[in-house]
């Protein structure tokens, strides 16, 4: 992708009235655009990393057996009449929308009601259980505060699964091999050890724990206590005496921190299925009830999050896995030998398969390392009349001040690995 035909710009200020951190870096950089509070676009080079986000998630869910769909963002609103989240005096955060004939429609929070209706469409015997069936979709949700950037939106992204057992012990068996998905999800996004399995409250309708999924951070809205030695965390809503002896926490050993919620995984029991009567024949042909697990991902809320912790003063400093591009190529001069020498180099990453940023630009040397180390794309190379002469180019890692000069096939040979 060559820079001077990429849509977005950098800036030097981000909206004043944004004041959260992560939509401030990632405005800047050109990678989100403001349309309201809560509500973002991501440009082409957010959208990527939103992408290689999604793909992670997607990989590791298919790999736990998950089956991708994509639901329906407008909803009826019998079937959450019938669980009892259709008033708003029940759920507060609802966007609602009518027909021209006056029905009422929901527009997707969450989407246990739909996806627990639509099974009984499909499931009837013990042969057709266990499943998990997951989407990668837009939800909507009339939060209160929406100042945290992209750590909480009124419309973002979300990856939610929906599991079902035939029994308390098969729930359990995926239950926990989801969770075990989690923490290699996070593993792969770079902040896995900075994120904690949490013992959280599980809601109205179970004495049983949920299970957050937490990362440290200062601007988090949770607090946590975190059990180092065994890696995991209780969440302060469930710091009492009484909880703490159902867990395995060693109550002298906690430290309190502020944490982001990046996941959050539930035991439903019976609660949708009963509700909207939807029962398993057994193989003695009796009807059994369906215990339902369901599994959240904050996929946009993690863009924020990451942008957040990977982060320094002159900007972003994305991972590799995660980064929009591999390399920026910052050509420095406009001389036709200069342009030809970048030009080539830019064929040579991109037939090997790495993605780069052309900075082809007619900009001081300056503003482009300025623009690169504000993108935060992992390494930077320089092309100028000087490392021609040289025989060399600049090669340098966002995160490292030294910069190393080789020769181009040498630059191609060490960005490949
Ligand atoms: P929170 O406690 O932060 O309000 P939640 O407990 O309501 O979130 P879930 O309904 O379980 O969240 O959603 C699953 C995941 O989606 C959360 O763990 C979080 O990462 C993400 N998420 C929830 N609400 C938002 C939001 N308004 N903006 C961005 N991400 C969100
Ligand atoms: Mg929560």
């Amino acid at each position: 992708m060559k820079l001077s035909e990429l849509f977005t710009k950098t800036r030097k200020d981000a909206p004043a009235d944004e004041v959260a951190k992560n939509a401030q870096l990632l405005i800047k950089a050109g990678f989100i655009h403001k349309e309201m509070a809560g509500v973002y676009v991501f440009m082409p080079l957010g959208l990527r990393v939103l992408e290689n986000i999604k793909q992670i998630v997607r990989e590791e869910m298919n790999a736990v057996g998950g089956q991708e769909v994509q639901m329906t963002v407008l909803q009826p609103k019998e079937i959450f009449e019938k669980t009892d989240r259709w008033d708003d005096a029940k759920v507060d955060n609802w966007f609602k929308t009518k027909l021209s004939n006056g029905t009422e429609l929901g527009m997707g929070l969450t989407h246990e009601e739909p996806i627990v209706d639509m099974l009984s469409d499909y499931i009837s015997s013990y042969k057709d259980l266990p499943v998990s069936i997951y989407q990668i979709q837009t939800k909507f949700r009339n939060e209160l505060r929406a100042q945290a950037g992209l750590l909480r939106g009124r419309e973002f992204v979300m990856k939610d699964m929906y599991s079902f057992a035939r029994s308390q012990e098969e729930h359990e068996e995926i239950y926990e091999k989801v969770a075990q998905a989690y923490h290699r999800v996070y593993e792969r996004l770079g902040i896995g050890d900075i994120t904690y399995r949490t013992f959280a409250d599980g809601g109205i309708f179970t004495s049983r724990f949920s299970d957050e999924f937490q990362m440290l951070s200062e601007i988090g809205e949770d607090t946590i206590y975190v059990d180092e030695q065994q890696k995991i965390a209780v969440n302060k809503e469930v710091i009492d005496d009484e909880r703490l002896a159902a867990t395995s926490v060693d109550k002298t050993k906690l430290k309190e921190y502020k944490a982001i919620e990046v996941g959050n995984i539930f035991p439903l029991e019976s609660k949708y299925t009963d509700a909207l009567g939807v029962y398993y024949v057994d193989a003695d042909g009796e009807q059994q009830k369906i215990i339902a697990g369901c599994y959240g991902i904050g996929v946009s809320r993690l863009v924020g999050a990451l942008a957040e912790h990977f982060s320094d003063e002159r900007g972003l400093v994305w991972p590799e896995n995660i980064a929009p591009a591999k390399v920026y190529l910052a050509r420095l001069g406009n001389i036709p030998s200069v342009i030809s020498t970048a030009d080539e180099l830019y064929n040579r990453l991109t037939a090997a398969g790495i993605t780069v940023l052309y900075d082809d630009r007619d900009a001081r040397p300056g503003e482009k390392f300025a623009d690169a180390d504000l993108m935060g794309i992992p390494y930077r190379v320089v092309v100028s009349e000087r490392t021609i002469q040289a025989g060399t180019h600049e090669l340098k890692k966002r995160t490292e001040a030294e910069t190393k000069v080789l020769p181009a096939n040498q630059i191609v040979e060490t960005l490949s690995k």
